[in-house]
């Protein structure tokens, strides 16, 4: 198995690796068992200047490199990545607490940002726009936007610093990294991987350590022009109040409300299968995890008996181990809030099918059991609030017109599902949902050639496709003067 040492340096500026300035280091524990796994440098405020100088100092030769030399540095990285993948599968497991088989597929996931971004390099293209001053030549030009400074989350340790990386190298941006403290070795593994690939000196930056300080260097700094994060809602609306000062350009990939509405005309053994995979899915911590689940009360009865068997078979315990499907929520907070919103909604009513409780196993982490709950009402916090753990309620609905009203009932807009196997219902719901992302008898929208991304209060821009290259990217205007 995979050992750390004791102190782990988490900070890569200007090709260089070292400690935090201040000397400081956190705890880096694994949520499974709670044993330490590393101590990792706790950089800050100045940390991440030097950071920022160096992406700053670096850009002007990134930016001009020829694309087919950006794209084969990423290609590269793509394959180290992918030629590790079980090393980087157990760090993520050991780090974040999910079962090894989803870590590898994450890991898979990371490395397609890699290699469709190597590809996408070679593809930004301007625009010829024909004049209506004679003479005249105007054309639009694409070019990197500059410094970028990313921010990610615990839940997706390497696949969303990619799906963010990716673009904004491909662009011709240079990079400063903060991702979050819970899970920062994986961060490490990619900064390992992209200086081996063969990137310059200063064009990835990593630093970790304390978000507040970070973040203020990245709002503060007039080198940076670009945040992008992904997290929750309230740190998303505060770093773009925060950036509004200096006109950053900002994307925000934020929280998630999922519904998932079972009609009945559905394949219930698909729905069952996928509702599962939705919402259990690391624990029940995935943005885009359905959050509430509404069927067809004409369907509800065997529905439930399904979903409810299926439910019961989930095995909990490490993520190392075979045949687990459900490891360690990240931390205390999250059993708490599972907590909190399953006794809210015992309190208005709620039944509990299935589940229920913490997990009384054999270690000591933060395990929750995968819990099914019936008799629910629209006033409970799980059907409004992000629960962000294995707690699923059922809901129930008379008519296409109260299920989509009810899915629409919220102020996140970053996934909806629903199941149907009725071709013009299929046209409908898609267009009815007020959603950045519908999956239509499918829960898996992210991949790397297609535009991931919320709408509401789940944020703006699109990681994914050729589309997430536009946020690193300025498009200026040349206007030639000209005789005709
Ligand atoms: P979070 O508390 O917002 O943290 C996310 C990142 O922001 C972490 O790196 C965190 O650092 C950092 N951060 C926290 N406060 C900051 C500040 N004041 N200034 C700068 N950075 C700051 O969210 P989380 O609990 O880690 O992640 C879960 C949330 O992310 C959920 O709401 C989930 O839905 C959302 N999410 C969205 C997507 C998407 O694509 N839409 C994908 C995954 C997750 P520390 O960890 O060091 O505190």
């Amino acid at each position: 198995m995979t050992t750390f040492d004791a102190n782990t340096k988490g900070i890569f500026v200007n090709g260089e690796w070292r400690e935090a300035k201040s000397g400081e280091t956190e705890v880096v524990d694994n949520p499974t068992t709670l044993e330490k796994l590393t101590e990792v440098s706790n950089g800050d405020f100045d940390d991440a200047t030097d950071a920022i100088d160096a992406a700053y100092e670096a850009f002007p030769e990134w930016s001009k490199m020829s694309p087919r030399k950006r794209s084969k540095i990423l290609y590269r990285a793509y394959e180290l990545m992918m030629e590790d993948v079980d090393r980087l599968g157990e760090i993520l497991t050991l780090e974040q607490g999910k079962p090894l088989k989803e870590a590898k597929g994450e890991i898979k996931g990371a490395a397609s940002f890699l290699q469709w971004y190597s590809e996408e390099a070679n593809r930004i293209y301007g625009e010829l726009i024909p004049a209506s001053r004679e003479g005249n030549r105007q054309f639009v030009l694409p070019q990197p936007i500059g410094v970028v400074g990313a921010i990610t989350p615990w839940n997706f340790p390497s696949s969303m610093i990619t799906r963010k990386c990716g673009p904004a190298l491909a662009a011709g941006c240079t990079v400063v990294l903060k991702p979050a403290m819970e899970t920062p070795l994986s961060a490490i593994e990619i900064a390992k991987i992209f200086e081996k690939a063969g990137l310059p000196k200063g064009v990835f930056n990593l630093v970790t350590g304390k978000a507040q300080e970070i973040g203020e260097a990245f709002l503060t700094n007039d080198k940076v022009r670009k945040i992008t994060f992904t997290g929750s809602t309230e740190v998303g609306k505060y770093l773009m109040r925060e950036s509004a000062d200096q006109l950053k350009k900002v994307s925000l990939e934020l929280g998630g409300h999922a519904p998932i509405l079972v009609f009945e005309d559905a394949d219930l053994e698909t729905a069952a299968n996928l509702t599962l995979a939705s919402k259990f899915r690391n624990a029940g911590q995935t943005c885009i995890c359905a959050n509430r689940v509404y069927v067809q009360e004409s369907i509800k009865e065997e529905f439930s008996k399904v979903l409810l068997e299926k439910v019961k078979q989930l095995n909990v315990g490490n993520g190392l181990n075979d045949g687990v499907d459900i490891g360690p929520l990240i931390n205390e907070n999250g059993t708490e809030k599972v907590q909190d919103h399953l006794n809210d909604a015992t309190d208005k009513g709620a039944r509990i099918l299935c589940g229920g409780t913490k997990w009384d196993g054999e270690y000591e982490g933060h395990f929750f059991e995968p819990t099914l709950l019936d008799n629910i009402t629209d006033d409970m916090k799980v059907m409004n609030e992000e629960t962000f753990g294995p707690l699923l309620p059922l809901q129930t609905f008379k008519t296409e017109e109260e299920a989509i009203k009810a899915a629409n009932n919220t102020k996140y807009g970053l996934a909806a599902y629903f199941f149907t196997e009725n071709l013009d219902r299929t046209f409908r719901v898609s267009e009815a949902l007020e959603y950045g992302m519908v999956g239509v008898n499918e829960v898996f929208p992210s991949v790397a050639e297609a535009p991931f991304g919320g709408i509401k209060q789940s944020g703006f821009g699109k990681e994914g496709g050729h589309h997430g290259i536009d946020d690193f990217v300025v498009k200026k205007l040349v206007t030639i003067s000209g005789k005709k």
